[in-house]
């Protein structure tokens, strides 16, 4: 572990909230270390989870959403490196070599280059009309191409690949998802709340085709995107949003001889192979209750961080989380909290209107919770699950029983 004292400068990879939130927190920890934060894009770090959604639906800019609040990563003493790509770290030598051959050395770094969409061979990355959506400039290029198009064909069932079909719908773009699984959104929730949100979809007209798995593609002559399907069966449309998921961006450090395994290979307190370098956010895989885990979400990378940059400035902070995620469909607003058990006992938990909760048991804890218009509850549960409260399965089915009540227990 670096001594504070010994830490004069710090590097981060990555302007995403894993590598903002690094930066914040190690010039907190260490205000004397010099703190830069290298991105390789253009702007000031902003969050991605609009981009799906009120980007899309004109109603907010990315800049409206930055990670590090209104007065920019600067107000918090950190320096920013704009379209500064990290092509090599040097280990022996401690530094880091940009694009432009510039040679920045570190006593503590932290990686957070967070991960990349995974590309499909029949409509890869850079065919026209052909859209992945990924960062800001992304989001641009498709919120302009969904103002000029009739029709939509997404793949991939996914949170992103449903929040795109949700906000073309919205726009009035007769959108087809396609989706390999039996059903949508089968790696995040329950079959009970992917069935309410699939219904969600075909209320706004959205054409949602499960079982089905994309065979071939091609741009027609009238530049119109073809496709066939698993089935022999034929589809055209404008444009094509590709929601295949996202795979750890780990090259950098895989070529710089740190351990990797389908992500950055890091202890519980962030720590690499190499005492002085952390990592955190969607690149890593870290211990978890149930072995090394990787985790794509907003939160996770956000508090996974500042524990990185924490001990990259000099501290031993162990790291420890309750996972969560949420989507906005409509007006769905789809939340999960906690570890998903592998057969822990499972409790609905009547609401009202077009609200919904799952609640997951295992060992008389609460471990997992999967909520429709349920934010109330979800905090709640959060707050059970983080405490380990020994929880009534009869009373967590009960919805005159307020969660927030069992907290008191
Ligand atoms: C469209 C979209 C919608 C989402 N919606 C939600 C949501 O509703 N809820 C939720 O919980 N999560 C959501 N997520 C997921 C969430 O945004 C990610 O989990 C989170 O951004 C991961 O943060 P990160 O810092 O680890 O990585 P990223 O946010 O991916 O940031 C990594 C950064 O590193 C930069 N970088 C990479 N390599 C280099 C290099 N060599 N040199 C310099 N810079 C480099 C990249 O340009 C990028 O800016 C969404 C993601 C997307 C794309």
């Amino acid at each position: 572990m670096p001594d504070v004292e010994t830490i004069r400068k710090i590097l981060v990879i990555g302007g995403g909230p894993a590598g903002t939130f690094a930066a914040i927190a190690a010039k907190q920890h260490n205000p004397s270390a010099a703190v830069t934060l290298l991105s390789e894009e253009q702007c000031e770090p902003y969050d991605k989870p609009p981009l799906s959604k009120a980007v899309l639906l004109g109603k907010v800019l990315p800049s409206d959403a930055l990670i590090a609040g209104p007065c920019g990563i600067a107000g918090h003493g950190v320096v920013l490196a704009t379209r500064a790509q990290c092509t090599a770290i040097d280990r022996a030598a401690r530094s880091v070599i940009l694009r432009d051959g510039r040679r920045l050395p570190y006593d503590a770094l932290v990686i957070a280059t967070g991960s990349v969409v995974r590309e499909i061979p029949q409509l890869p990355l850079g065919m026209p009309r052909v859209h992945y959506l990924r960062t800001e400039a992304d989001a641009h290029v498709l919120k302009t191409a969904l103002r000029e198009s009739r029709d939509l064909l997404v793949v991939g069932g996914g949170l992103i690949g449903l929040e795109v079909a949700a906000s073309a719908a919205e726009l009035g773009v007769s959108t087809t998802v396609l989706e390999i699984a039996p059903r949508i959104l089968a790696r995040v929730c329950d079959e009970d709340t992917s069935a309410i949100v699939h219904a969600a979809h075909r209320q706004h007209g959205v054409d949602i085709r499960v079982g089905t798995a994309l065979a071939d593609a091609a741009l027609q002559t009238d530049g119109r995107i073809a496709v066939r399907t698993g089935g022999r069966e034929h589809l055209t449309a404008d444009l094509a949003v590709i929601g295949t998921g996202a795979r750890p961006n780990d090259g950098l450090a895989a070529a710089a001889g740190l351990v990797t395994n389908d992500g950055i290979i890091v202890d519980e307190y962030c720590r690499t192979c190499d005492p002085a370098i952390f990592a955190a956010g969607d690149v890593v895989r870290f211990p978890g209750p149930h072995g090394p885990v990787r985790l794509e979400n907003w939160r996770h990378a956000l508090d996974q961080g500042a524990v990185a940059g924490r001990n990259a400035a000099g501290a031993t902070d162990p790291y420890m989380t309750v996972p969560s995620f949420w989507s906005e469909q409509y007006d769905l607003y789809i939340q999960g909290v906690g570890w998903a058990p592998a057969g822990g006992a499972r409790v609905r938990r009547p609401l009202r209107g077009n609200g919904a909760l799952v609640l997951e048991i295992s060992d008389g804890r609460l471990v997992h919770a999967m909520g429709i218009n349920a934010q109330r509850d979800l905090a709640a549960a959060r707050r059970l699950i983080e405490r380990g409260v020994a929880v009534d399965p009869a009373a967590l089915a009960d919805p005159a029983q307020p969660l927030a009540v069992m907290l008191k227990r």
